[in-house]
């Protein structure tokens, strides 16, 4: 199996066949990532997919779900990843979802027929980086998008049948923009309703453009407090209908996890109850982090 670099998938992905479709990530331009940095984007060959799909064939007797690496496999062209679906399907009938992440752009790029199309072919599950719904945070990441093209795009994908992931940074918007970033991203993910939303907490990473940004003074990161009372106004404000809530990444102080809306009342408690067991001194800081997010002070 051909894998370059580091891999990196969703948490909830740890069970699926991994399958590298490009490496790094063709807009490697969000100020807080530092992922794909030193890996240039390149698609992998037709041949070389086919070669590890057979592969893996050899390995695994089931295979119900595919993620294709790398940072927004879903870039590719329309007939690069049609071609690909069919030759999962062909080596793999029983697949169910072809998952990847994908940007805003990445979906936009596509027809309706296109992504109706691909959801035919088992295209689901993208992992999509919305980040906030705040036009000010979007800037400062440098997504390259504004938070009415995201609902634009995702309502595109919802329209087509696709399950898909929203992933949100808690304390995106520093001090300054907190209240807007909390209630700009709660309002568009009600309106769209999607299969998950994902958490994260924001880490500013050295040699990222962010960290630059923080430096110079044009956003102040939040303590470990602020970001925890972030999250909970945040899902107060969630209002949705069988939508899975995953707050479990590394870079979040207190895990918590559930499904909206039957589950409000415990992720609110467990968040609660994580924040009175944590020291004052671990809350009323900023931390240093590995660069996968963990905290390391
Ligand atoms: S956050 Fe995603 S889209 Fe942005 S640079 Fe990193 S991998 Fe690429």
């Amino acid at each position: 199996m051909k894998y370059t670099g580091t891999t990196y998938r969703p948490p909830y992905e740890a069970n699926s066949l991994l399958i590298q479709v490009t490496q790094g990530c063709s807009h490697n331009n969000c100020s807080f990532c530092t992922m794909y940095r030193d890996v240039p984007f390149m698609m992998e060959s037709i041949e070389q997919i086919k070669s590890d799909l057979l592969e893996a064939r050899q390995m695994y007797r089931s295979v119900r779900r595919i993620f294709l690496l790398n940072g927004d496999a879903f870039t590719l062209g329309f007939d690069k990843l049609k071609e690909i679906g069919e030759m999962i399907i062909d080596i793999f009938p029983e697949v169910e979802d072809i998952a990847s992440y994908a940007t805003i752009q990445s979906i936009a790029r596509k027809t309706d027929d296109e992504l109706k199309a691909l959801r035919d072919l088992r295209f689901n599950g993208m992992n999509v980086g919305f980040e906030s719904g705040n036009d000010k945070v979007l800037s400062l990441f440098t997504k390259g998008n504004t938070a009415a093209e995201s609902e634009e795009q995702l309502m595109r994908l919802k329209t087509f049948g696709y399950d898909f992931c929203m992933n949100v940074i808690m304390g995106g918007g520093g001090l300054e923009y907190s209240k807007e970033h909390i209630d700009d991203t709660a309002a568009i993910i009600n309106r769209i309703n999607p299969w998950m939303v994902f958490l994260m907490t924001l880490f500013v990473t050295p040699g990222s453009p962010l960290h630059d940004m923080v430096q110079r003074g044009e956003l102040t990161e939040g303590t470990a407090g602020d970001v925890l009372m972030e999250e909970e106004r945040l899902i107060n404000s969630l209002h949705l209908d069988n939508t899975y809530i995953l707050g479990m990444h590394t870079s979040n102080a207190v895990p918590i996890a559930g499904i909206l809306p039957q589950d409000k009342n415990k992720m609110l408690s467990d968040l609660r109850t994580g924040i009175a067991n944590l020291d004052e001194n671990f809350l009323n800081k900023t931390h240093k982090r590995s660069t996968e997010g963990r905290y390391v002070d």
